[in-house]
């Protein structure tokens, strides 16, 4: 009986087997030819003998144009010459669908091809072991997170991502038509999540897209990312906030060695497991070594990407990977953030990843009168945010959160050099397709 196997589980005592996938590559010898056949687990070697395989067989198998999509049936062979320590000797074989040439890109040439070129044509791209593997461990970092999150016991909820106003209103907001009217595309659940703190689900989790209509041409943002977010009930200060993602990427890290060991050897990646507790820097701390650096930034400015890489460099040297930068001048900060009073700061920190924000968050202003008050400090009409504003009249729980972009967190943890590396399709000023 031949079974249907994959490269992942075929072994000599099959005898014979039916493999699925794309042919990689053929190389005709003369008297022997191979094929290499691709599936998602890694590739086998068709070996065939012109004298002992069938001429018509021979003849499609050896012509096949590269990464055709065929199915092959043959004696399982042991080999040492190839990495499994078997060939296949094919018997018949399948084409399900044969492919164009020539290619839009190869999947085995060492060139370097264009990112641009790459995300042009993602289907292919992404055939490439190291590419793919990158898919795969994103795949195992969301597991991770939901398996830390559920574990601290929050509730996993879905807020809306077409809505009638954005969370700090302003410029970043897509616009798009709901039949009659305007809507926006959610930059983020913020208003949401807080909304949801007065009602008792008193720890809330999301997973889900956030749109930000920024002209930014960088490495680290899109227009489209997928943002984590978490918002707890009855802290009493925004260092329980940071402990608890200190708690969940802790866990993430260490799951990712062991759940993504595979797809780590692939990328020749190693992933590191800060100790804790993660330091906590305070902004005015970051001012100081940044202009003791030569970046003559002032009280209040926002430390930039350069500030937070003079940080990151500085925190490098002393082994130091992730670090919380705490206490932002309430003035740089959103409305929605707790200020410290009697001082120009917030309860309000970011989490850096060597020298980059993946994060923000704080404690959350939730006394309705001073709520109100820093809308209108901040220039927005609360008459517009009604419909929150309504959850801080009847009961609001005392809280805070954060917002971790999940593809920073990759992009960090497995030094990747763009952000779009770690998106299957991405989106930003000048991409809108695939
Ligand atoms: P930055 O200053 O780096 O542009 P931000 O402070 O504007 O980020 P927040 O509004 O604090 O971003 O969003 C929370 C998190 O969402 C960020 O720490 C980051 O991980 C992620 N994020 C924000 N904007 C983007 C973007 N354009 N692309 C990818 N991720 C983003
Ligand atoms: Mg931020």
């Amino acid at each position: 009986m031949t079974e249907i196997r994959d490269s992942s589980n075929i072994s000599v005592q099959d005898q014979t087997a039916t493999v699925r996938g794309w042919v990689q590559d053929i190389r005709n010898m003369g008297g022997i030819s191979f094929l290499t056949l691709r599936d998602r687990h890694g590739t086998l070697q068709v070996t065939m003998p012109k004298k002992k395989i069938d001429p018509e067989l021979f003849g499609l198998l050896t012509k096949l144009p590269r990464e055709t999509v065929v199915s092959i049936t043959g004696d399982v062979k042991e080999s040492n010459q190839t990495a499994l320590g078997l060939e296949l000797i094919p018997t018949s074989a399948e084409v399900y669908s044969e492919a164009g040439v020539p290619l839009p890109m190869g999947v085995i040439d060492k060139v370097n091809v264009e990112m641009d070129t790459r995300l042009n044509h993602r289907f292919m791209d992404v055939r490439k072991p190291e590419v793919k593997a990158i898919f795969e461990l994103k795949s195992i970092m969301v597991e991770l997170i939901e398996e830390a999150v559920r574990g601290l016991d929050f509730t996993q909820v879905y807020t809306p991502k077409i809505s009638a106003a954005g969370a700090e209103g302003g410029a970043e907001l897509f616009q798009v038509q709901y039949f009659d009217r305007p809507a926006y595309l959610a930059q983020s659940p913020q208003l949401y999540k807080q909304i949801l703190m007065s009602t008792g689900l008193d720890r809330v989790f999301e997973i889900g897209p956030a749109f930000r209509a920024e002209h930014s041409n960088t490495n680290r943002h899109v227009t489209e990312f997928i943002s984590f977010d978490g918002e707890m009930s009855w802290i009493s200060d925004e260092e329980e906030v940071m402990r608890t993602i200190e708690c969940i990427i802790d866990h993430v890290l260490k799951g990712m060695k062991e759940k993504g060991a595979a797809q780590l050897a692939i990328l020749g990646k190693e992933i590191t497991v800060p100790a804790r507790p993660y330091p906590i820097l305070t902004y005015s701390e970051c001012l100081k070594m940044v202009n003791d650096n030569g970046l003559p930034l002032k009280e209040g400015d926002d430390l930039g990407t350069e500030g937070e890489k003079i940080v990151g460099d500085i925190m490098k040297e002393k082994g130091i990977d992730l670090y919380f930068i705490a206490e932002y001048p309430e003035e740089a900060k959103p409305f929605y953030i707790m200020e410290k009073d009697g001082t120009p700061y917030s309860f309000s920190f970011d989490l850096d990843y060597r020298g980059q924000e993946i994060s923000s968050g704080g404690q959350r202003e939730h006394r309705y009168d001073k709520l109100v008050a820093r809308m209108e400090k901040k220039g927005l009409d609360p008459e517009d945010f009604g419909f929150y504003l309504d959850a801080f009249r009847y009961g609001m729980s005392p809280h805070g959160g954060w917002g971790i972009g999940i593809e920073r967190l990759l992009v960090k943890m497995l030094d990747l050099p763009n952000i779009r590396e770690a998106i299957l399709f991405p989106r930003d000023p000048s991409r809108l397709s695939p």
